[in-house]
């Protein structure tokens, strides 16, 4: 839900792709009368359509005078497609310039339904150590119609039939730091005659920003991930420079205020011989024990200069059963896309030539 006059959703969206049903509604109606029935058949044609980014010549049960109405208040997107790579398991990430910046979408199918990973900002500002994001430097954060975008961009390379079921907020950039957009698209995304994808199936990916976290919490039902990626502060400001900011008892103690109506993921990317041994596991274990959280452990996905090897299996394997013995909820997250530089920043960094400006 978008609580308009709140302040904090003070932007006009500028696309009709960013616009919720509501949104819609006001200005396909008439004044004071709102038109839900156009809002949806809108809703429905951009969603049944492979290129949606500019309104429709027509579209049934609308007169070109009131669709017209609408375009005035819409600019038209540039989406083009720069790379693309599809891997073995199905796995396609694409390299998108939207109004002429690199941003990087992922498609990921599973059994009976697609995941779309998208990106909040081209770029990124955080500078985490391991991510191949981080070395392009920040160049803007997204709007909403650009994450839109990507999700449909994505779903038109899925499959056919395999229905799109979860967005992941966990490409380029840092959400928190794009929250309005975020939340916005969230919205957008679960609106019942378009993406029809449900909060409950998005998740937001944060390095740990924690006032954004906040008001993310009381803004938005989707899940939220936070990658806590070490066990002490000191380790974690070495990897993620976030971390010298808000520290990790501050980030635990947000789990706790807020899991009486959350579960939280935690993410951890496992860097071969720098935070993946027994006693960091154990560390983990004693952080998170009693609070409302699942881990995802990550193997890192290793690009050109990475500074750390990914462990092996056995020692993935290691981690996870401390774990789990402990009686912490984890998954080891299965990488996916292998061979097509499936991490985020990768393709980027791997094409520079038709995005590089
Ligand atoms: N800025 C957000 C979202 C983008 S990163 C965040 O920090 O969460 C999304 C996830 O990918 C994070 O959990 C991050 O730790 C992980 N990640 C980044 N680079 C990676 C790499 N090279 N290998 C594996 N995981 C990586």
């Amino acid at each position: 839900m978008l609580e308009s006059g709140s302040g904090e959703d003070s932007v006009t969206p500028a696309c009709f792709l960013e616009m919720t049903a509501e949104e819609l509604a006001v200005r396909l109606g008439r004044p004071g009368k709102p038109s839900p029935a156009r809002a949806n058949a809108l809703l429905r044609w951009a969603w049944c359509n492979s290129r949606p980014f500019s309104l429709p010549d027509r579209l049934e049960g609308v007169t070109a005078r009131v669709l017209d109405g609408l375009r005035a208040q819409s600019s038209p997107l540039q989406v083009t497609e720069s790379a693309r790579a599809v891997a073995k398991d199905g796995t396609v990430k694409l390299l998108l310039e939207l109004e002429g910046s690199p941003v990087e979408t992922v498609m990921i199918p599973g059994k009976g339904r697609v995941t779309v990973c998208v990106s909040s900002q081209s770029g990124c500002s955080r500078q985490c150590a391991f991510c191949a994001t981080a070395r392009m430097g920040f160049r803007r954060n997204l709007t909403a119609a650009e994450m839109i975008a990507q999700v449909l961009a994505a779903r038109a390379v899925a499959p056919p039939g395999l229905p799109l079921r979860n967005v992941v907020f966990m490409g380029m950039g840092e959400p928190m730091d794009n929250l309005e957009a975020v939340v916005r698209a969230v919205a957008v995304l679960g609106e019942p005659s378009g993406a029809a994808v449900s909060p409950a199936h998005v998740t937001v990916s944060t390095c740990g920003v924690l006032p954004a976290m906040e008001r993310f919490v009381s803004r938005c039902a989707a899940g939220l991930a936070v990658s806590l990626n070490a066990t002490t502060d000191r380790q974690r400001q070495q990897i993620m420079p976030a971390g010298a900011r808000w520290p990790i008892a501050d980030l635990l103690s947000f789990f706790s205020r807020h899991g009486k109506t959350r579960i939280f993921f935690v993410e951890y990317i496992l860097l071969g011989g720098f935070n993946d041994a027994g006693a960091d596991a154990e560390r983990l274990a004693d952080l998170l024990d009693g609070l409302p959280v699942r881990v995802n452990l990550i193997p890192l996905n290793q690009f050109d200069g990475a500074p750390w090897p990914t462990p092996g299996g056995e020692r993935v394997q290691h981690f996870f059963s401390l774990l789990n013995a402990r009686g912490i909820r984890t998954m080891v997250r299965q990488p996916r896309g292998a061979g097509i530089a499936a991490a985020c920043g990768q393709l980027y960094r791997s094409t520079p030539a038709p995005v590089s400006r």
